[in-house]
C-alpha cells in the first residue's frame, strides 16, 4: 500500500475514489489553510444503502500526520468495496482527515495547538490535578533543543527509557492528556475545537437515528511495528467490551484495564461517541505501530518546539521537523505499508461481519 504524497495529494485521490464507487460525497470546510494556501476540509464518503439501520463510520488523521496511513487503508476500502462489502447491507461512512491542518503541516495536533483525541470532554475541564504531566514538562519541552545543540537533553530523555517500568511510567504521565498548559504536549484545549465541531456535524448529518453504529479511528506511532491493535477505552467486564470482543476474536485490549500499548486517555472521540448513547454505539481505535516510543516521543517534542516557536525557525528547521513527524508517523516502507493494509482488511471483514450478523438479530 502506498502512502499518498501529501494532504492535499490524498484528499484528491480519495475524491476521485469515492465519485468512482458511487459514494455520497460530502465536504465540511474548516478554516485556516495548507502550507502552499490551498483550503481545508474534512471529506466524508458514504457507501452501501444510505438508509441503512447498521453504519461503520471509519476515521483518519484525528492525529494530523496520521492520516497518511489512515487515508491510504481508506482509499484501500473505496477500492475493495463493490466486490468485498456492497453485500453485507451495512453503510460504510469514510472520514478523510477529521484534523486536515495537522495533515496538511504534518504536525499531530489542530491550528488550535490541541490533541484533538484528548478534546472530547465537557469544558471548563480541569483534568486530574496536579496533572502528573507536570513533572515532565521542564524535560519534554521547556529544555529541548535539536541535536547537536540538545544532547544533554537527549541523554536525560534516554534515561526514562532504560526499562520498561519506567518507559511505561513515562508513558502513563505524559499521553494521558492535560488541560494546563497550551504550550505543552498532549494539550486537551481550553475549549471545544472546530475540527470536534465538524466531527459533531458530521454524527448529525449521517450517524444519529440509525439503530447501530461503529466508529473505527484510525491511528499510527504506537506499539510494535507494522502491528495493528485495537484498543478500546472501555473495561473488559462491561458488555460493549465484550460484544466487540466477540467480533475480533477476543484480540483487543482495553486502556482502561491497562493491558493496551495505550496509556488509559480523557477526552478521546472513540469515548465520548460511545458515551453518547448508552445503547447501539460502539468504537475502537486501530493502532499500528511504527517506530520505538522514544524515537516518536521525540519527533512529537520537535514538533511541540516548532509550534512554541511558530514564525521564528529557518524555513530548513520547519522542514526537518516536518520529515521528522512523517518518518515516525508515516514510514516510507513499503513491508510496512503492506503490514498496515493486510491488518487493516482482516479487521474490515470481521467488522463488516459481526456487525452484519448484529443487526439481523
Ligand atoms: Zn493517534
Amino acid at each position: 500500500m502506498k502512502l499518498p504524497a501529501s494532504y492535499d495529494d490524498s484528499r484528491r485521490k480519495f475524491r476521485q475514489l469515492a465519485a468512482k464507487a458511487g459514494a455520497t460525497l460530502r465536504t465540511y470546510d474548516v478554516p485556516g489553510s495548507t502550507p502552499e494556501g490551498l483550503a481545508l476540509s474534512t471529506d466524508t464518503a458514504l457507501v452501501g444503502p444510505p438508509d441503512a439501520t447498521t453504519l461503520v463510520a471509519v476515521t483518519s488523521g484525528i492525529h494530523g500526520a496520521e492520516g497518511y496511513a489512515g487515508a491510504a487503508c481508506l482509499c484501500r476500502f473505496l477500492q475493495a468495496w463493490p466486490g468485498r462489502h456492497a453485500g453485507s447491507g451495512v453503510g460504510f461512512l469514510l472520514v478523510h482527515a477529521i484534523n486536515p491542518w495537522g495533515f496538511a503541516h504534518d504536525s499531530r495536533v489542530t491550528e488550535e495547538g490541541v490533541d484533538l483525541n484528548r478534546n472530547f470532554v465537557d469544558f471548563p475541564h480541569s483534568g486530574m490535578q496536579p496533572a502528573p504531566y507536570e513533572a515532565f514538562h521542564r524535560m519534554l519541552v521547556k529544555e529541548y533543543r535539536p541535536l547537536p545543540g540538545g544532547w544533554r537533553n537527549q541523554l536525560e530523555l534516554l534515561s526514562h527509557g532504560l526499562t520498561a517500568p519506567r518507559r511505561r511510567a513515562l508513558q502513563n504521565a505524559v499521553t494521558s492528556g492535560q488541560y494546563d498548559r497550551p504550550d505543552g504536549m498532549f494539550f486537551g484545549g481550553f475549549a471545544a475545537t472546530k475540527s470536534r465541531g465538524v466531527w459533531e456535524q458530521i454524527v448529525r448529518d449521517t450517524i444519529d437515528g440509525r439503530d447501530r453504529a461503529f466508529l473505527l479511528d484510525l491511528h499510527t506511532g504506537l506499539g510494535q511495528r507494522g502491528a495493528g491493535e485495537l484498543m478500546c477505552d472501555l473495561p473488559k467486564a462491561s458488555s460493549r467490551f465484550m460484544q466487540m470482543a466477540d467480533w475480533f476474536n477476543g484480540r483487543i485490549t482495553s486502556m482502561a484495564d491497562g493491558d493496551s500499548v495505550s496509556a488509559a486517555l480523557s477526552g478521546t472521540m472513540t469515548g465520548a461517541f460511545m458515551r453518547s448513547q448508552s445503547q447501539g454505539r460502539h468504537a475502537i481505535g486501530l493502532e499500528y505501530g511504527t517506530s520505538s516510543q522514544l524515537v516518536v516521543l521525540d519527533a512529537l517534542r520537535a514538533d511541540q518546539w516548532r509550534r512554541n516557536n511558530a514564525g521564528m525557525l529557518p524555513p530548513d528547521q520547519e522542514q526537518r521537523v516536518r520529515q521528522k513527524m512523517k518518518r515516525a508517523f508515516a514510514p516510507a516502507d513499503e513491508r510496512w505499508g503492506a503490514l498496515v493494509a493486510a491488518r487493516f482488511d482482516e479487521v474490515m471483514a470481521k467488522l463488516s461481519t459481526g456487525m452484519a450478523n448484529h443487526s439481523s438479530r
